[in-house]
């Protein structure tokens, strides 16, 4: 009897530990949550001034992908990275090379011979922690982009070739999510935003990948300013605020510090998103 009166007083001491141990842990998470909320008012107060906590919640959930890592890529990652998207997933093939560095502004000297997207999550997670950054060492092929773009709900391109950027858009238009399209040449660069089954594609609007001999001459900020209307766009697509560059290409030519209109129309026999004919 003894026995059991002590093993019922043993029980008891345990589910009275167990209690005050649960309740320990709900206050540690309580303060971290605190912590964490104090952190994020501080951190985006610029921007909650603009769109609130219910924006920046819609940041914070978002998952979108960013097709390369080079000079737009570095650019744009930088800008989402710091205003708080929740998971930005990126791909990228090659390794940092001296000859990146005037441009590819999230790699630095040495970095020179490491995977770019391993420079790219090193640098971005130190800009902001709370970002989960997820990472492929992948170049984009017609064959694995679906599976690389997986459960994104946007693509933000960031390459230099017009093969990755035509399997980018057909990916787009197979999930129906926007393309942020965004290259550059020299001084000069273009932007458009392309939604399936709204806007042009990118096929429509490049029947045929334009032709370039040699190497692409690129000047650093030229990335700079495209990315950064990219990144604007992708912003105002996850807020539903402003209008975006649909069925507009914008066209920066920094040489001139001019931009231009160009408007954009979907092609009814386009191979790519079939056409239609409620193009602007
Ligand atoms: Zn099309």
């Amino acid at each position: 009897m003894s026995r059991c009166r002590s093993a019922v007083a043993m029980s008891e001491q345990v589910a009275g530990e167990w209690c005050v141990g649960r309740e320990v842990k709900a206050g540690v998470r309580e303060r971290e949550r605190e912590k964490m909320e104090r952190m994020r008012s501080e951190r985006y107060r610029r921007q909650l001034i603009l769109f609130g906590e219910e924006g920046q919640k819609r940041l914070r959930s978002a998952k979108i992908f960013v097709a390369g890592a080079g000079g737009l890529g570095s650019a744009s990652l930088l800008y989402l990275t710091a205003a708080g998207i929740g998971r930005i997933r990126i791909a990228d093939c090659d390794t940092v090379e001296e000859s990146n560095l005037n441009r590819q502004i999230l790699h630095f000297h040495e970095d020179i011979g490491k995977q770019k997207v391993i420079s790219a999550k090193e640098k971005l997670e130190r800009l902001n922690p709370e970002v989960d950054i997820e990472i492929l060492a992948e170049s984009i092929t017609e064959e694995n982009v679906d599976t690389i773009v997986g459960d994104s709900e946007l693509i933000v391109d960031a390459m230099d070739n017009f093969q990755a950027r035509y399997a980018l858009n057909k990916c787009a238009i197979r999930k129906k999510i926007p393309l942020f399209h965004g290259a550059v040449y020299g001084f000069e660069g273009q932007i458009t935003t392309i939604i399936p089954e709204r806007t042009a594609c990118l096929r429509c609007i490049f029947p045929k990948a334009p032709s370039g001999a040699g190497e692409t001459p690129v000047v650093g900020a030229t990335c700079g300013v495209v990315a950064s209307i990219q990144v604007s766009e992708v912003l105002k697509y996850l807020l539903r605020r402003g209008s975006l560059l649909e069925n507009r290409m914008l066209w920066w030519d920094g040489l001139n510090a001019r931009i231009e209109e160009i408007s954009l129309r979907r092609n009814p026999k386009c191979e790519d998103c079939g056409g239609g004919d409620e193009g602007v």
